[in-house]
C-alpha cells in the first residue's frame, strides 16, 4: 500500500496538471437531464415553395458531392424517389455554398432499426460544413422514439450544445421533417467571431430550437470555439455505427439575406 501511494504521488508529480486536462472524454460534455417532453406532432407538409432551390427531388444527386473529396460525385443510393445513406462512402454535401438560409429536409429511420442510444439511426445535418469528416455545426438526426441518450445529443439538438425544447419524434419507419432557419456567424477583420451562428429548428412542425446561439462548430470532445469561415456547403452525415442506414427525401433550401437587411 505504501509503495502504491508513493508511486501514485510520483506519477502525479511527474505528469502534472497538463496530463489531467488531456484526458477529456466524450462523456464530459453529455447532458442527460431534464428530458424534453414528448409531443405528438400534427400533419406536416414539406412541399417546396416556388422560389426554393431543390437539393434533392427524388431523382438525382446532381446537387451533391462526396464531402471528403469534393471532386467526386455523391455515392449514396437513390431508389424510388428516396435517398439512402451509403455508410461506406462517407458524408455527402452540397456543391453550392450557403450563408443564411431556410432549409427543409425529411428523414426516416428504417422500421427495422437496431441498436441503442447514439448507435440507433444516427445521422445529422451539418448546417455549415467546415471540411472533411464531421467538421461543421451539426443538427443531430437520431431515432428519438423511446430511445434514451444524452439529451444534448438527441434528435432536434444542436449536438452537444443545445437541448431541444420538446420531443415530437415519430416512430422508426415514419417520415420526419426538419425546417431550419440558419443565420451564419460573422467575423471581424481580425478573425474573431463578431456575431454567433443562430438557428431556429422545427421538428415535425414543432419548434425545438428557438433562435438559439451556437458556441461554435460541433465538438465531440471538449468545448467548441469559433474560427473564421465564409459560405459553406450543407452536409449530411454517414455515421459510423452499425445500425441500418437512414433515408432522406424532399430537400430544399431558400437563401436569405443577412438579418436586418
Ligand atoms: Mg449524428
Amino acid at each position: 500500500m505504501k509503495f502504491r501511494l508513493a508511486f501514485t504521488a510520483l506519477m502525479a508529480g511527474s505528469l502534472g496538471a497538463a496530463h489531467a486536462q488531456q484526458t477529456a472524454k466524450p462523456e464530459d460534455t453529455e447532458v442527460w437531464e431534464p428530458v424534453p417532453k414528448v409531443v405528438a406532432p400534427g400533419r406536416t407538409s414539406g412541399e417546396a415553395p416556388s422560389d426554393a432551390l431543390v437539393l434533392f427531388n427524388g431523382k438525382s444527386l446532381d446537387e451533391w458531392v462526396t464531402a471528403d473529396d469534393r471532386t467526386a460525385p455523391a455515392k449514396w443510393t437513390v431508389t424510388g424517389g428516396i435517398l439512402t445513406v451509403n455508410k461506406g462512402t462517407g458524408n455527402i454535401e452540397t456543391k453550392r455554398l450557403f450563408t443564411n438560409y431556410q432549409l427543409h429536409l425529411e428523414w426516416r429511420v428504417p422500421a427495422n432499426i437496431s441498436g441503442t442510444g447514439q448507435a440507433r439511426g444516427n445521422s445529422g445535418v451539418f448546417l455549415a460544413s467546415l471540411g472533411k469528416g464531421d467538421l461543421g455545426y451539426e443538427l443531430q438526426i437520431l431515432d428519438a422514439y423511446n430511445n434514451k441518450t444524452y439529451v444534448n445529443g438527441m434528435a432536434g439538438s444542436i449536438y452537444k450544445q443545445l437541448i431541444p425544447l420538446a420531443n415530437p419524434a415519430r416512430k422508426a419507419g415514419e417520415w420526419q421533417a426538419y425546417d431550419v432557419i440558419w443565420t451564419a456567424p460573422t467575423f471581424a477583420a481580425d478573425g474573431a467571431m463578431a456575431t454567433p451562428a443562430r438557428a431556429t429548428v422545427l421538428f415535425n412542425g414543432v419548434v425545438v430550437e428557438n433562435n438559439v446561439s451556437l458556441l461554435g462548430p460541433t465538438q465531440y470532445i471538449g468545448k467548441p470555439s469559433y474560427q473564421r469561415h465564409g459560405p459553406a456547403p450543407i452536409k449530411l452525415q454517414a455515421h459510423g455505427d452499425k445500425s441500418e442506414p437512414l433515408s432522406f427525401r424532399n430537400i430544399w433550401v431558400r437563401e436569405l439575406p443577412a438579418v436586418g437587411q
